[in-house]
């Protein structure tokens, strides 16, 4: 029976394969316990939890980056070795087709996957490819001008731009 220690932005999970199925189930106490909100934001959008979902929903709600396909499975892949890109892409489909997390179709040939369904809108840097978040945008104006008949399902707002950071790193280079 293969058993491994997990550990993933500090927290620390005990994890052991079920060899009929190959699953890991935890065991024992969690050191640190895996997110509580990341268990229940899957429950509550109604998705089954499973070690792998809790793990990718956690590493979105603690990681603001706005991460990849690509990013969320190189940071998890070593902690959790049957972990595959697929499973990481069809996840976060999952999450998406509930409503769990968000999609931003912001660049297209990277899907950038949010854990905060707030209402926010985001601001692509477009030098060092940084997403962030903008908040106190105000939809309602964009809400109110839905043709009538229509239902709205989303609102994406998207900023494209330069950050602080760039911008800081260009003056000082001129300088
Ligand atoms: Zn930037
Ligand atoms: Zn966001």
């Amino acid at each position: 029976m293969k058993e491994l220690i997990v550990k993933i932005d500090n927290k620390v999970l005990y994890l052991r394969q079920n060899k009929k199925c190959n699953n890991y189930k935890f065991i024992g106490r969690p050191m640190i316990k895996l997110s509580n909100e990341a268990q229940n934001r899957l429950i509550q959008y109604g998705i089954k939890p499973s070690v792998q979902r809790i793990a990718i929903m956690d590493y979105l709600l603690s990681n603001k980056t706005h991460p990849t396909v690509d990013e969320i499975y190189l940071a998890l892949h070593p902690f959790i070795p049957t972990l595959s890109k697929t499973t990481v892409y069809n996840t976060l489909s999952l999450f998406v087709d509930k409503g769990a997390a968000l999609c931003l179709g912001i660049e297209l040939k990277n899907a950038r996957f949010d854990g905060d369904i707030s209402s926010h809108g985001h601001f692509l840097c477009s030098d060092c490819g940084d997403i962030h978040d903008v908040f106190d945008i105000s939809t309602e104006g964009l809400m109110n001008a839905v043709p009538e008949g229509f239902v709205l399902e989303d609102i994406h707002v998207y900023y494209r731009g330069r950050c602080k950071e760039c911008q800081a790193r260009t003056c000082s280079v001129n300088n």
